[in-house]
């Protein structure tokens, strides 16, 4: 019910899970998050329950494998699974290296397991969402735009059907993350050297006041310095820019 994207120079870990409390008030039943590294490595920690579930496993991991200063967060309102550690986002690639948050529902998500399944992976979880994330490693691992990050992700959300916010991370594209939105909220944060997405202005509004609404089937890729905002075939569009003036 709530998404967070966080790409700057700061602790990501730290700022996403302070995201995803200023958050809680949307109402979840699990929580996540994935940090990458910046050398090629992804951590990924969820649990079913409250934040505070989420952030006892990340101390009794030790926080200092979450290192890195890219990651998203994530809290879920279940619709296909049940509440349950394993179905908690994020789904990530059997490799490892990709990861997906996603809110809302992917409506054709059975006809593109069984594709999914036919390609020989096996599914981890009982969710819409991991659909997307074996897609994404499919496309880019030996699709048409293997290799191709943001081709590849452009590739597969012409795929789905539903209302959707998603975020994509891959461990060897340390440096960016892509968010899309069709039907839910999807909210661009530019911070000084840092950028955020996020389905609600509150997961960034202590560290920036300016923001950028995206329109129907749009993504953003963004930097820590720049964003990049197409539509599903990776033409070039406008967001609609804002400062928010008032208090939450
Ligand atoms: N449909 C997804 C799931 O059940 C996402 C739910 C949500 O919006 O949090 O896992």
């Amino acid at each position: 019910c709530g998404i967070v994207g966080y790409v700057g120079h700061g602790d990501a870990l730290e700022i996403v899970v302070e995201a995803l409390r200023r958050m809680e008030y949307r109402g979840y039943d699990s929580a996540g998050v994935a940090i990458l590294d910046g050398a090629g490595g992804m951590a990924v920690e969820k649990k079913a329950g409250r934040l505070e579930n989420l952030d006892k496993e990340l101390a009794t991991v030790g926080r200092e494998h979450f290192a890195g200063s890219t990651g998203m967060g994530h809290t879920r309102w279940a619709t296909h699974g049940r509440p349950t550690d394993r179905n908690a986002h994020p789904q990530v690639s059997t490799d490892g290296k990709i990861a997906v948050v996603h809110n809302g529902i992917i409506e054709n998500f059975a006809g593109l397991r069984d594709e999914v399944e036919a390609a020989g992976i096996e599914f981890s979880s009982d969710t819409d969402t991991e659909t997307a994330v074996h897609l994404l490693y499919l496309e880019y691992t030996s699709g048409e735009h293997a290799g191709d990050f943001e081709a590849s992700a452009y590739a597969v959300l012409q795929r789905l059907e539903g209302a959707f916010t998603l975020v994509f991370v891959h461990a060897d594209h340390p440096d960016k993350i892509i968010a899309a939105r069709r039907s839910t909220p999807l909210v661009v944060g530019v911070g000084t050297d840092a950028m955020f997405v996020a389905s609600d202005v509150a997961a960034f509004i202590e560290h920036t006041r300016d923001a950028v609404e995206l329109g129907q089937d749009q993504v953003v890729v963004i930097t820590a310095d720049t964003y990049r905002i197409t539509d599903f075939d990776g033409n070039e569009e406008q967001g609609t820019p804002f400062h928010i003036n008032w208090d939450l």
